[in-house]
């Protein structure tokens, strides 16, 4: 009878076993699908939710078929329902709130609670491995390396993000202290030493390194916040994907821990994903990764001792005409198109200016808005066709053959000073050569600073003409102008 119960045990607990392995097969398919349907605007709202129902799925399955060695299954059941409600009630009602333009930071701040959650995990099981491993052979000791990584990584995401998430939205400023890439290099040589006294310890029990534990976790989260608070300007959309990346290594290091398919393909292709971003980015800003994070961005200066001219003002109905009779347009969109939601005003300039026969094309920086990828996702909510978005370094040589460049909300990514201003911040990014068509129109409020926070000569070029105010009260007053002609 012993035996049949045992017998029936084993069954079970294989059977469980094999459902949850096939969960995180079918959730491992879903996050690679969903990762592919993301890449066009067309599929990405529905890659969003596979990969969302994907890590349900390995999140429920874990719950009820996870049993460890001994065949016990997950304790505290209340205190993880608990916490899976709070968290997606306080998820729901924070993205429903929130006004799309501060979508960049919420992101940041979101993934910068996926590193801080990557950091309590170490927290939480540094006193569970076994003291033989933190003996001397304990130096190639994988479990508590990954437990090291994945305290410094995560803890370094949360501040580095919390910090990202102040600067976009405007709270906290650039400290562009030279002094300060020195302080981080010292602070990053005093966490290799903690990882190697840390695993070099005699057997000792691990409740007595936890002093240590809180100390090296306390530097971490110092180091997050001295490492993103220097880098700024044009740097930041690389610190940004680049932190994105470190919390998708952080939470791949519990699913190494925790010996868990899910939690560990899930951070790797968010790790890797983030990698390749941001490779991307420091492609687009023309610059290595270790000048973005140890280095300034060009000469540091702010403001330029040069003569800057005069700027001449367009009316919308003088806007209209030479925008009716004209032949090739290009839109250069920015932050002040998201700010103003004047995508889908935007797009009806387009579709009449096209019943009239101009051909329009947008030109897109990887870099505008406040987000990787924010002037496609901005321009394909208002269904923009994806034909029509020209990336950077296919839409320069056509400019000088455009007859008008409508500038919408654009300013750092338009900015001239990037190739002719030693002393500038941009120095060196890549730009959208708008001044060298043959008519360009500026769309603006005022003339306030983009970004980076630095003058833009384009506005005061012979061929340019501003035409102030908010873009989406201006794309409608153009709008009617053009069907009234
Ligand atoms: P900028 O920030 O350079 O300029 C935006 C301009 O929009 C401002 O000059 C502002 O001028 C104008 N504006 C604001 N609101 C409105 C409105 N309602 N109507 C009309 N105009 C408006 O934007 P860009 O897109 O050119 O450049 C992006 C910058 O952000 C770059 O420096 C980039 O490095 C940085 N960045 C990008 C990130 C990313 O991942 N994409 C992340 C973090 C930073 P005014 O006030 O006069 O209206």
């Amino acid at each position: 009878m012993e035996k049949i119960t045992e017998v029936t045990r084993t069954l079970e607990f294989t059977s469980g076993q094999s459902v949850l392995e096939l969960s995180y097969l079918v959730a491992a398919i879903l996050f690679v699908l969903g990762l592919r349907m993301l890449s066009h605007p067309d599929t990405a709202r529905k890659g969003n939710f596979w990969a969302a129902f994907g890590m349900i799925l390995a999140i429920i399955t874990t719950i009820v078929f996870y049993k460890d060695d001994q065949g016990n299954g997950i304790k505290n059941l209340g205190l993880i329902f608990g916490a899976l409600l709070i968290g997606s009630v306080a998820g729901w009602i924070i993205a429903r709130k929130i006004k799309m333009t501060a979508m960049p930071q919420l992101v940041s701040f979101f993934n910068g609670t996926g590193g801080a959650a990557a950091a309590l995990i170490s927290l939480r099981e540094f006193p569970n491995i076994d003291p033989s491993l933190l003996s001397n052979h304990g130096m190639f000791n994988g479990q508590v390396l990954v437990i090291l990584l994945g305290l410094f990584i995560g803890s370094v995401s949360f501040t580095g993000s919390m910090i990202a998430y102040g600067k976009l939205d405007d709270k906290i400023r650039d400290i562009r202290a030279s002094f300060l890439k020195y302080v981080n290099i010292i602070l990053l040589i005093i966490v290799i030493g903690f990882f190697v006294y840390i695993m070099s310890r005699g057997p000792v029990s691990p409740d007595k390194l936890m002093p240590v534990i809180y100390l090296l976790f306390t530097i971490s989260l110092i180091y997050g916040v001295l490492f993103v608070m220097p880098i700024g300007g044009a740097d930041m959309p690389v610190v940004i994907s680049l932190l994105n990346s470190f919390t998708g290594i952080a939470a791949a290091m519990g699913g190494f821990l925790y010996h868990n398919d899910a939690m560990l393909l899930g951070g790797i292709l968010v790790g890797s994903a983030g990698i390749i971003l941001t490779i991307l980015m420091c492609k687009a800003m023309n610059r290595s990764l270790l000048n973005v994070i140890i280095g300034t961005f060009g000469g540091g200066g702010v403001s330029v001792d040069r003569e800057i001219g005069t700027i001449k003002e367009i009316s919308v109905s003088d806007a209209a005409v030479l925008l009716s009779y004209t032949q090739r347009v290009v839109i250069v969109p920015g932050y002040g198109l998201a700010v103003a939601q004047a995508q889908h005003v935007c797009n009806d300039m387009v579709k009449l200016l096209e019943e009239k026969g101009v051909e329009v094309k947008f030109a897109i920086h990887p870099v505008a808005g406040r987000m990787p990828g924010h002037m496609n996702v901005l321009l394909a909510e208002a269904e923009v066709p994806y034909e029509k978005l020209v990336e950077l370094d296919d839409i320069n040589p056509e400019l000088p053959k455009t007859d008008v460049v409508i500038i919408i909300g654009a300013n750092d990514v338009v900015n001239p000073a990037a190739e002719d201003d030693p002393t500038s911040p941009i120095y060196g990014m890549p730009i959208i050569r708008a001044h060298t068509a043959k008519n360009v129109i500026v769309m603006k409020r005022g003339m306030g600073k983009g970004y980076a926070a630095i003058e833009n000569l384009l506005f005061y070029a012979d061929n340019t003409r501003m035409l102030f105010g908010n873009a989406k009260d201006t794309l409608q007053n153009l709008v009617a102008e053009i069907k009234s002609l």
